[in-house]
């Protein structure tokens, strides 16, 4: 595996190869979660190149940027043992300078559910990874469905910027006990992780309400409110594949998301049905 530090040294590495490249981009502290989109990403491609950057611009005045879960050398050696081709671990200077062109999260889309509570938030996820889609050139870039309204997001700035690349939506993994996998997971005690299972406890149980035959969302957020009732709730929300909030479940285009504080760590979670 080749660990590749300088935007050059990644586009030198780039042009020498001629197969399929597989992407997945990541903030690192990797888990389970990222390495399903790298297993997938080998399957489906000759070449699989990994990033790991915590991206400033995408994290608000007072977040978690600078208290983000750093794990460099064991993230190295899980990338080792995955078998990817190359890692790129740029450095902020690598990546960005002073005043320069961003891109701008549309104007409903980027500022609804995460948005709204993250204002300006997705300016920074679509400008970092319009950078990553440029200096590796990617056939198939993977993302996972945890971050349903980015990779949504994503794939609508893929179309409508006519970039050639293949968006990949990866299934959801969890814990056993249902905790979606994520890198703000180790923030979590004891006691808050088993309050945080109230999250995936909630959807999995609106699912179970649905197949036996309810569709109407006012009833499914409110049997869903009822175990959140421990946790801060940023949002339920219940909407289709545009983010657009509906009254009915419309199978096969439905997705409910929640984000919802324990004590203070902000966890997201959602099923897509
Ligand atoms: P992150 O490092 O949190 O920015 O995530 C990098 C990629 O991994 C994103 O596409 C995420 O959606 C994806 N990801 C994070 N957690 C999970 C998970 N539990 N299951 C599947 N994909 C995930």
């Amino acid at each position: 595996m080749q660990i590749l530090k300088s935007t050059e040294e990644l586009q030198i590495y780039r042009k020498n190869i001629q197969k399929k490249v597989g992407f997945v981009p990541t903030m690192g502290a990797l888990h389970n979660g990222h390495l399903s989109l790298i297993d997938r990403a080998k399957k489906e491609n000759d070449i699989v190149i990994v990033s790991i950057f915590v991206n400033p611009t995408q994290f608000l005045p007072g977040e978690d940027f600078e208290s983000y879960p750093k794990k460099i050398e064991a993230d190295i050696e899980i990338c080792k043992r995955s078998g990817i081709d190359a890692l790129f671990i740029p450095a902020i200077n690598q990546i960005y300078s002073k005043d320069e062109p961003k891109v701008c999260a549309p104007k409903v889309l980027g500022y609804t559910l995460e948005g709204y509570h993250r204002p300006g938030h997705f300016d920074g996820v679509l400008s970092i990874v319009l950078k990553l889609f440029n200096l590796v050139k990617p056939h198939n870039a993977y993302f996972g469905k945890k971050d349903a309204q980015q990779l949504i997001l994503i794939k609508k700035m893929t179309k409508v910027f006519f970039l050639d690349i293949n968006i990949v939506e990866c299934e959801i993994v969890r814990e056993a006990n249902g905790l979606a996998l994520s890198s703000r997971n180790t923030y979590l005690s004891k006691e808050e992780k088993k309050k945080a299972l109230n999250i995936s406890k909630s959807l999995t149980n609106a699912a179970k309400l649905i197949r036996s035959g309810q569709k109407d969302v006012k009833l499914i957020k409110q049997e869903i409110q009822k175990h959140l009732k421990s946790l801060e709730v940023d949002y339920i929300a219940i909407v289709d594949r545009d983010l657009k909030e509906i009254d009915q479940i419309i199978s096969g285009n439905s997705i409910i998301l929640i984000a919802a504080r324990v004590g203070k760590t902000r966890l997201i979670d959602n099923i897509w049905l």
